[in-house]
C-alpha cells in the first residue's frame, strides 16, 4: 500500500465560494489522495479493478468549487490502452467514466453536484498522457499530443519548433482533453487588413485538430476500442467538440507559423466612449479590433475605467515595448490580495454592501499593478503573450455567451450590453442588492471556418458554440460576454437568469444569435444554472440546429456520439438530459 498524499480524509481543505469566508479559500487547494485498500477510503471500492492502473480516491473539485465531492474514486492510466481497459471494465462493471483533467471548468460536464458518486471513476489524464511530438515538416505543420498534456507544454513545444496558435485561452493549465471537450478559444481576430497564417484559426481548438483518436464501443468487436478518426470522417465533427460524452486520448492539431505580439494596457477610456453607441468615433472596442483584432475589456463593477488589453501582431519591437520571454506576465492579477479579505468575510455573511468599493479595489490593484511591474506595452513571442492567467487567480464563478454577429456590428452588441448591464447594477443597488462582485470579461473571436483547416475535412465541429450558420454568411464574429461572480454572492443566479433572457431576446434575427460557452454558466433557472429545461432541452440545441445542415447539426452529433458509446459509460446525469 502507498503512502497517503498531502492531506488525510479528516482534514477538508476545500470549501465552496463564500462560504470559507476569506481569501484563501478561494484560491488553488492541493488535492489529496488516498491509495486504494487505505482504511481511510470511504466508498466501495471499484470490484475487480484491473491490476496495473493506479487507483486512489481524490477530491474532485471544479474551478469554483461549487462542485466538490470528497474521495471520489480515480485513476491514473499509464497509456490509451489502460483507457480502453478501464472502460471495458466500466462496462461490465456498470460504472460510469469521467475524463479528468485540470478540473478548471464550471459547468457540471465532469460530476454534478450532489449526485451519487459511488460508481464513478474519474481518469485522470494529467499524470502520464501528456506525450507531445510537434511535426514540423509536415504540411500543414501539426502537434500530436495525449489528452492530459497542457495547453502551456503545447504552445511551448510549439514555440521550440518556430510554431505558434492564434485562438489561445488565457490560461495555460488546462489540458488538450478539456479544452476540446468545450471549443476552447481565445481572444482572436484579424485586425482589418490581417493576413491569416496558414494553419491557424480564429475559431476555436477543436476547429484545428486534423485527427483524433478516442475509446469507443466497436459492435464488431464487442467491446470499446481505440478508433482513430481523420477530419475527413464525417464521424470526427461530434468528437472535436464533445461537452464530454466521449473519451478523447490524443489528437494531432495543425499549425502555423510562429509570430510576435505586443499587448499594449489601458485603464483611462470611460466606458461611454469604449462601449458607445455604433457609428461613434473615438476609442471605441471596435476602433481596437479594426487596428489591432485581439482586444479584451475587464470591466469591474462600479467603476468606469475598464483595463483594455490589445494584442497586435508586430513583427520587430516597438521601441518603448518591453520585450518579455515567459507567459503571465500579469502577476498581480494571479494572485489574491490580502486587501479582498475584509470583503470577502462580509459576504460570508452575507453583506454585499462593499461591492462597489471592492470594484474600484480591483482596478486600483489593477492599475497600480501593470505600473510596477512594468506591463502596460509587452512584446513577444504569441505564446508568452496569449497565456496570462494562472490557476492562483480568484476562483470565481462565470456566467456567459457568445454572441455570433458580423463584425460590422461589435460595437452594437456591446454598446447595448453595457447599457443593459449598467442599468440593472443600478436598479439592483437601489433595492440595496449587489449580485455582481467580479468583472465582465469580453474578448471576441472568430468562427470555425472549414477554409482554416489545411488537410481533407468532413467540416466543422458539430457542438461547437462556434460553428457557422450557413444561412447567415455574414455572421464571421463571436463576441464573448462573461460575468464574474463569488461564487454563493446573494441574488446572483436571479442576476444571471435575467441576463441570459435578455440576451437571448435581444440578440435575435438577423442581426445575431445566443450560444452557451459550454464551460461557464448558461442554462439558469430561478435557482440554479444548467437547470433551466427549457434552455437546456430546446432552446440551446436548436442554437446548434437553427441553420445547419439536415445530417449534419445537434442531432447528427448527438446519434453519433450514442453510436459510439451505445452503454453511456462516458455520460453523467446532466449529459443525460442534455444529450440523451
Ligand atoms: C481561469 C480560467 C481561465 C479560462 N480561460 C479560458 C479561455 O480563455 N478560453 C476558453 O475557451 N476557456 C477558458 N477557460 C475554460 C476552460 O477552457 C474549460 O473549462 C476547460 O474545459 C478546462 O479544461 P480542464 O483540463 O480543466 O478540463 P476539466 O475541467 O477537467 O474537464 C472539462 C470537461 O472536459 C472533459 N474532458 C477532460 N479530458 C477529456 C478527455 N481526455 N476526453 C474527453 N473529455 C475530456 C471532462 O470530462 C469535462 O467534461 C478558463 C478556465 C479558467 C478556470
Amino acid at each position: 500500500m502507498g503512502k497517503i498524499e498531502n492531506e488525510g480524509l479528516s482534514r477538508r481543505g476545500f470549501i465552496a465560494g463564500v462560504a470559507g469566508a476569506g481569501a484563501a479559500a478561494l484560491t488553488w487547494s492541493p488535492a489529496y489522495a488516498v491509495p486504494a485498500g487505505s482504511a481511510a477510503t470511504t466508498l466501495a471500492a471499484p470490484p475487480s479493478f484491473p491490476a496495473g492502473i493506479s487507483l486512489y480516491q481524490q477530491a474532485y473539485e471544479n474551478w469554483a468549487k461549487e462542485i466538490h465531492v470528497d474521495g471520489v474514486w480515480t485513476c491514473a492510466p499509464a497509456t490509451a490502452n489502460d483507457v480502453v481497459t478501464i472502460a471495458n471494465w466500466a462496462r461490465a462493471q456498470g460504472w460510469k467514466v469521467r475524463p479528468r483533467g485540470a478540473m478548471h471548468n464550471w459547468s457540471p460536464l465532469t460530476i454534478v453536484k450532489g449526485s451519487d458518486v459511488s460508481k464513478v471513476l474519474l481518469v485522470d489524464t494529467t499524470k502520464s498522457l501528456t506525450a507531445i511530438t510537434v511535426n514540423a515538416g509536415s504540411s500543414p505543420a501539426t502537434v500530436t499530443a495525449q489528452a492530459g498534456a497542457t495547453m502551456e507544454a503545447i504552445l511551448a513545444a510549439l514555440q521550440a519548433q518556430n510554431l505558434g496558435l492564434v485562438s489561445v485561452p488565457a490560461i495555460g493549465n488546462l489540458t488538450l482533453g478539456g479544452a476540446l471537450a468545450i471549443d476552447a478559444h481565445g481572444a482572436a481576430l484579424p485586425k482589418t487588413g490581417e493576413t491569416q497564417i496558414s494553419g491557424t484559426t480564429y475559431g476555436s481548438l477543436s476547429n484545428l485538430v486534423t485527427s483524433l483518436t478516442a475509446v469507443v464501443w466497436s459492435a464488431a468487436q464487442n467491446q470499446y476500442v481505440l478508433k482513430t478518426f481523420s477530419r475527413a470522417d464525417a464521424d470526427i465533427k461530434a468528437f472535436l467538440t464533445h461537452l464530454g460524452r466521449a473519451f478523447v486520448t490524443s489528437a494531432t492539431l495543425q499549425a502555423g507559423a510562429n509570430y510576435r505580439l505586443r499587448c499594449q494596457s489601458w485603464y483611462n477610456i470611460p466606458t461611454a466612449e469604449l462601449f458607445g453607441p455604433p457609428g461613434t468615433s473615438g476609442r471605441t472596442f471596435s476602433s481596437y479590433v479594426a487596428s489591432a483584432g485581439r482586444v479584451e475589456a475587464i470591466w469591474f463593477p462600479f467603476t468606469d475605467t475598464p483595463w483594455l488589453k490589445v494584442w497586435t501582431p508586430t513583427p520587430s519591437k516597438p521601441l518603448f515595448s518591453r520585450q518579455v520571454s515567459s507567459p503571465y506576465n500579469y502577476s498581480f492579477s494571479d494572485q489574491v490580495s490580502d486587501d479582498f479579505e475584509e470583503f470577502l468575510s462580509q459576504l460570508a455573511v452575507g453583506n454585499t454592501s462593499g461591492t462597489p468599493s471592492f470594484g474600484g479595489l480591483q482596478l486600483f490593484i489593477v492599475q497600480s499593478g501593470i505600473v510596477f511591474t512594468g506591463t502596460w506595452d509587452i512584446w513577444g513571442w504569441s505564446k508568452d503573450l496569449l497565456l496570462y492567467v494562472r490557476p492562483t487567480t480568484l476562483r470565481v464563478s462565470e456566467g456567459g455567451m457568445a454572441i455570433l454577429t458580423s463584425r460590422s456590428n461589435v460595437q452594437r452588441v456591446l454598446s447595448e450590453f453595457a447599457t443593459w448591464f449598467k442599468a440593472r447594477l443600478a436598479a439592483y443597488q437601489a433595492q440595496g442588492k449587489f449580485p455582481v462582485n467580479g468583472p465582465v470579461e469580453i474578448r471576441c473571436s472568430g468562427l470555425d471556418r472549414a477554409s482554416d483547416v489545411k488537410v481533407a475535412s468532413s467540416g466543422t465541429p458539430q457542438l461547437s458554440a462556434l460553428r457557422p450558420r450557413p444561412d447567415h454568411p455574414e455572421w464571421d464574429t463571436a463576441v464573448w460576454i462573461d460575468v464574474l461572480t463569488i461564487a454563493g454572492t446573494p441574488d446572483s443566479i436571479t442576476f444571471y437568469r435575467e441576463m441570459e433572457q435578455w440576451m437571448l431576446g435581444n440578440y435575435t434575427g438577423s442581426y445575431a444569435a445566443v450560444r452557451p460557452e459550454w464551460s461557464k454558466g448558461w442554462g439558469y433557472s430561478a435557482t440554479a444554472g444548467w437547470s433551466d429545461p427549457t434552455l437546456v432541452g430546446t432552446t440551446y440545441p436548436n442554437a446548434l440546429r437553427t441553420g445547419q445542415p439536415a445530417g449534419d447539426n445537434w442531432d447528427t452529433a448527438r446519434a453519433t456520439l450514442n453510436a459510439y458509446d451505445p452503454h453511456r459509460i462516458f455520460s453523467n446525469s446532466f449529459l443525460d438530459t442534455l444529450l440523451p
